[in-house]
């Protein structure tokens, strides 16, 4: 291409041709300290003034992004942690000193966290240390802005100050550091801003680019500044296309799913925490087709009211379109510390999902009697992962009733939900009809691994774990012929339905419901309005 490509991970968007606008970190000075009473007030100032901005921006987003500020505003707000800091001012500290030292110690022991989301929290604690050390400095540093619509370019970019850049200058971002779950690649998503993280360190002369051409391509993970000429008329076409697309995909997205042939598709959406479904218009969807629902297990087992609060504000937002839960499916690549067990010698292929929810039998009714209640308020289906052999069904059913019944002896409201199995196991796949459930769900993300034999985390054979390999796509059509046989539902919830190839296949075997990542229901529309297929086909 030219220039200088830098490699990083892709987070979001499409590619995007701008302006490149380096934004520096800046090195804040040193108070030399003025005597503890001061630097006492100097610090009090500089906290007010860093909980009025952040409550000044707060106040301008919703969702996620309001979540973080919150967060921040609160922590300036806690007395237990501050009180270390006066006593520092007391005892002579600076109150920039004293200050950095509480931060530092708190950001280490949230960077050393067990977990991710508890990780990607440091990076808002850095954000919040230098947002109250520039107000101590009284410094307009930092407050390098873009003036046109640009590619930010920087080692990192503190969420806080992300969302007081003018959204119409922020054409995309590539980051030095940072990863897919940090929280300014949680606003890059929400906000549709293309971004690419994890480039590691910017080259030294990088300040002197601001202004140069930039091409950010988050599909190819690059960021290249200075492209050749031919390399940049290259991009701009492909940034039309997708423009195009975008723009029919955000046509459909609130539209019933129809192929060209005129046959409807049902387009469901995948929920991986509840908090998602706060920016979104259930209108793009026809109901929820999986609730991953691990996210409630992160700090352990959870209530049976913290879950069922959980489910009902999926409920309720689905406005009585259906609601299919998934009940905990810990192991393989989603272990639980104290849950999972420890010390297989392949998770992948050991006690996950059902087969650790039979043993676990308290936490397994616990969520049972949380999802019948919720389906007291609207059309809730029960879905179990890794189902093996058809005689799993019957225990399952078993206690999903003794539940049901235990609630209506007590008098509490509830449903009757259907009770479904992802179908993600070869042999449940080849022989699906002998499943006696109410519904099928295939998981293409394990199908794909357990039928290829490439685990699902490993890039270095990810080439070979492909959807449309014959041994699977017979899988596919295996189970959607048992859908008709038995006269059941067939949804495909695995990242094959939020592929526009893998819709296209998906359609070829017979799949009429889809459920995919919100951000992909505009693009698998666009997909099915493209295809040919009509009723009596596939
Ligand atoms: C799947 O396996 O395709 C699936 C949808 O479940 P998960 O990705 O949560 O394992
Ligand atoms: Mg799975």
């Amino acid at each position: 291409m030219g220039g200088t490509t830098l490699h990083g991970i892709g987070v979001t968007g499409d590619i995007v041709v701008a302006p490149v606008f380096v934004m520096l970190e800046v090195e804040l000075g040193q108070r030399t300290g003025a005597g503890p009473d001061a630097e006492d007030a100097a610090l009090r100032e500089a906290i007010s003034t860093s909980v009025a901005a952040l409550e000044q921006l707060a106040a301008t987003v919703e969702g996620e992004a309001a979540e973080i500020l919150e967060f921040q505003a609160v922590l300036l707000d806690d007395e237990d942690m501050l009180e270390p800091v006066w006593r520092a001012i007391a005892a002579g500290a600076s109150a920039d000193d004293a200050w950095r030292t509480i931060m530092d110690h708190e950001i280490a022991e949230y960077a050393e966290g067990e977990d991710e989301v508890f990780r990607a929290r440091a990076a808002d604690l850095r954000d919040l240390r230098d947002r109250v050390l520039r107000a101590l400095h009284a410094s307009e540093e930092g407050a390098d802005r873009p003036t046109e619509p640009s590619i930010l370019v920087a080692s990192d970019l503190p969420p806080s100050v992300f969302l007081e850049i003018d959204p119409a200058l922020v054409s995309g971002v590539a980051l030095g550091e940072g990863s897919r779950t940090s929280h300014v690649a949680l606003l890059a998503r929400a906000r549709g801003v293309p971004m690419v993280v994890g480039m590691g360190a910017l080259p030294d002369d990088i300040a002197r680019h601001t202004g140069a051409s930039g091409v950010l391509d988050p599909e190819a993970e690059t960021m290249t500044i200075g492209p050749d000429p031919g390399a940049l008329d290259a991009a701009r076409e492909r940034m039309a296309a997708a423009a195009d697309l975008a723009a029919r995909a955000s046509f459909l997205t609130d539209r019933p799913a129809l192929t060209a042939g005129g046959m409807p598709v049902t387009v469901l959406i995948n929920v991986d925490h509840p908090s998602i479904v706060d920016d979104l218009d259930p209108a793009i969807c026809d109901g929820i087709g999986l609730v991953r629902t691990e996210f409630l297990f992160e700090r352990g087992a959870p209530g049976e009211d913290s879950q069922y609060e959980s489910y009902r504000k999926l409920v309720l937002w689905a406005d009585g379109r259906p609601v299919t839960l998934r009940t905990l499916d810990a192991g393989g690549d989603k272990p639980i510390p104290g849950i999972t067990l420890d010390g297989e010698t392949n998770p992948f292929l050991g006690v996950r999902g059902l087969r650790l929810s039979m043993r676990l039998e308290e936490i397994f009714d616990t969520q049972l009697r949380a999802m019948a209640r919720v389906a007291a308020l609207g059309p809730v289906k029960i879905m179990v992962p890794m189902v093996t052999a058809p005689d799993e069904i019957a225990p399952v059913r078993t206690r999903l009733e003794a539940v049901i019944a235990d609630l209506a002896a007590r008098g509490v409201d509830h449903g009757h939900p259907q009770l479904g199995m992802m179908v993600e196991v070869p042999a449940a796949a080849l022989s699906a009809e002998l499943f006696d459930v109410d519904f099928y769900s295939i998981g293409t993300n394990d199908l794909i691994q357990y039928a290829t034999a490439c685990a699902r985390d490993n890039r270095d054979v990810a080439a070979l774990a492909r959807g449309d390999h014959p041994g699977v796509l017979r899988m596919i059509d295996a189970v959607a012929q048992a859908g008709v046989e038995r006269g059941v539902e067939v949804s495909v919830c695995g990242d094959m339905a939020s592929d526009p190839e893998g819709v296209d296949r998906l359609l070829a075997s017979g799949v009429r419901v889809l459920s995919a990542a919100p951000a992909q229901v505009g693009r698998v529309k666009v997909r099915i309005a493209e295809s040919k297929i009509s009723d009596g086909d596939g």
